[in-house]
């Protein structure tokens, strides 16, 4: 089964993480644990947060609705944390979502994109991403190879 997650607040940089690696992430702002507790149970997904009150809920401690109890406050361990608990390593389709908006990316050909990149990037790449909602485009240059490297330690931490 594909892993879906909610986000909390105080966790939200660990929701970008997960979207660079393609796992479908709502980012819960509100205030009410009542309102990040019905989306989960809704729309099957994770609980992560900081927020011990909601691990204390009867929902959670039940079984019925899975939760994370995010452990620190660095995005880095946090990320490390997630990933060595759920195996996500082995589910992960990197650059599949659009970082802000949590959207399928789809898949666009070179002319396609041609006014909308800058011409080195068009010059030398050849696969390209573009978010259906707010239009931005994706390729696989520098910083997505920065980003696999990051994910890439994240992983390797503590092993
Ligand atoms: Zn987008």
């Amino acid at each position: 089964m594909e892993l879906k997650f909610v986000a909390d607040q105080n966790v939200g940089k660990l929701a970008k993480l997960l979207r660079i690696m393609g796992f479908d992430t709502l980012f819960f702002d509100g205030e009410d644990d009542a309102n990040i507790i019905a989306i989960a149970l809704a729309e099957s997904r994770i609980i992560l947060t900081r927020d011990t009150q909601i691990m204390k809920r009867g929902i959670v401690t039940s079984g019925r609705l899975k939760a994370v109890l995010i452990e620190s406050d660095k995005p880095e361990q946090q990320a490390h944390q997630l990933i060595n608990t759920l195996n996500l390593d082995r589910q992960s389709k990197p650059f599949t979502l659009c970082l802000e908006c949590n959207q399928t990316l789809l898949e666009k050909s070179k002319e396609e994109v041609k006014e909308r990149v800058p011409p080195y990037v068009f010059k030398t790449q050849s696969q390209f991403m573009e978010c259906p909602n707010c239009k931005r485009i994706y390729w696989r240059g520098t910083h997505w190879q920065a980003m696999s490297g990051m994910l890439k330690k994240f992983a390797k931490k503590g092993e």
